[in-house]
């Protein structure tokens, strides 16, 4: 096991080097986030995620459509997801592992350094699906990386401690998304048990390691269930967080299954939120 490290980033591309063989050894017996199916990957597709050990790119370009601190970013896109949220923007596109193509990693870090070389980039942010369940490429593309390109990771949270271990010190920032306030709603909207013990440990783990960004993207019908003990507990255990809130819902893949997520999100459950965000003295990003 790797023990978390100092966050220094001098050597990180030696540091995601030297971890490779135990990032293929964890795929052999699958626990690397909250799903825990201890099933051999390597072998191919075997938990419920459906990844193997090698993912597919769908997308990778320079995006501008994140936290302002972040972008332009020469953004990646991995496919292949341990949620299923019902509302997901992109939908089979990203959870299922097989869409796009396989990319060395390499590959995409050289298109990703000549984007920040060039200027049409400031920084790597690796996204998904959900980019921590591959955790071997995501070595990989790090080691392939320039020591001082800023790496950003999102990421829904939902990795373990010996993911986590691996990951230590290697991103500049993980922007966190902490999507649903209460496990009934991540259950439902997302098939995900456990989900905000798992969450919240990893945000408060990436407090420590990294500069963190928490995302809440508001959903229709769900600031008073979902936003409200969000930022709660960031207000109780991370007062000092970055928080991003997003207001740009849109109804997408299966949330007309989901009554109210079929429709944008109303002004007046905007003014709702902010208010919150107000009361908890929370502090924005844009
Ligand atoms: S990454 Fe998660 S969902 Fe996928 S096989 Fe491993 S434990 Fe299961």
């Amino acid at each position: 096991m790797v023990e978390t490290m100092d966050p220094i980033l001098a050597g990180r591309p030696q540091m995601a080097a030297a971890r490779l063989e135990q990032a293929f050894s964890d795929l052999a017996a699958c626990e690397i986030c909250q799903h825990r199916c201890a099933v051999n990957r390597m072998d191919g597709p075997a938990g419920r995620c459906g990844a193997g050990a090698e993912p597919h790119v769908f997308s990778a370009q320079v995006e501008v459509g994140d936290e302002l601190e972040v972008i332009p970013a020469y953004a990646v896109a991995l496919a292949g997801c341990n949620m299923r949220c019902a509302f997901c923007i992109t939908g089979d596109e990203s959870w299922h592992p097989q869409r796009g193509r396989w990319y060395h990693a390499t590959a995409i870090a050289g298109r990703a350094s000549a984007a920040i070389e060039s200027r049409r980039a400031e920084s790597l942010l690796v996204l998904g699906g959900e980019p921590t369940i591959h955790l071997p490429w995501l070595l990989e593309l790090v080691a392939a990386m320039p020591e001082n390109a800023r790496l950003v990771l999102k990421t829904n949270g939902l990795s373990t401690a010996p993911a986590r271990a691996i990951l230590a010190g290697l991103f500049d920032v993980w922007i966190v998304d902490f999507k649903f306030g209460n496990d009934a709603c991540a259950q439902t909207l997302s098939r995900t048990p456990g989900y905000t013990s798992a969450v919240c440990e990893t945000l408060q783990w990436a407090a420590r390691d990294t500069d963190l960004i928490i995302r809440h993207l508001l959903m229709p019908g769900h600031v008073d269930c979902c936003w409200k003990p969000v930022a709660e507990w960031i207000s109780s255990h991370l007062p000092t967080a970055k928080v991003s809130l997003r207001s740009g819902y849109w109804p997408s893949w299966r949330a007309s299954d989901h009554v109210p997520l079929n429709r944008p999100l109303a002004s007046a459950e905007l003014s709702a939120a902010m208010e919150t965000a107000r009361f908890f003295n929370l502090r924005l990003v844009p």
